[in-house]
């Protein structure tokens, strides 16, 4: 467990940081699954690898795995095969105005 101290001078709070656990108090850190700057803080002060309270998600080698799969080209329109399925058309009378000639639709 660690403790932050306020920065002299300034209004700073103080957040409880628990690193074993995963928690800061100020709470960034458990929604967005990287350090915060209490945790960096917290890891400069005991000298610690802040790298490794970064979430895998974001670590840059699991990033480069989502490109070393084949994207497949889904080729040309003409090619694709024909759909028979229901047919979705928007509402004329909720569609938007055009802007321009025919007058002004601003609210
Ligand atoms: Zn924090």
């Amino acid at each position: 467990m660690e403790e932050l101290a306020a920065v002299p001078g300034s209004r700073q709070h103080n957040y409880q940081v628990l690193l074993d656990e995963g928690k800061c108090e100020y709470g960034y850190f458990q929604v967005l699954h990287l350090p915060c700057r209490h945790i960096l803080t917290v890891c400069s002060h005991a000298r610690l690898d802040w790298r490794a309270h970064v979430c895998p998600v974001y670590q840059m080698e699991t990033v480069f795995k989502v490109y070393s799969m084949e994207f497949r080209s889904i080729g040309h329109e003409n090619d694709w095969p024909s759909y028979d399925g229901p047919r979705i058309q928007p509402n004329p009378q909720l569609m938007r105005m055009k802007r321009g000639r025919g007058g002004d639709n601003r609210e």
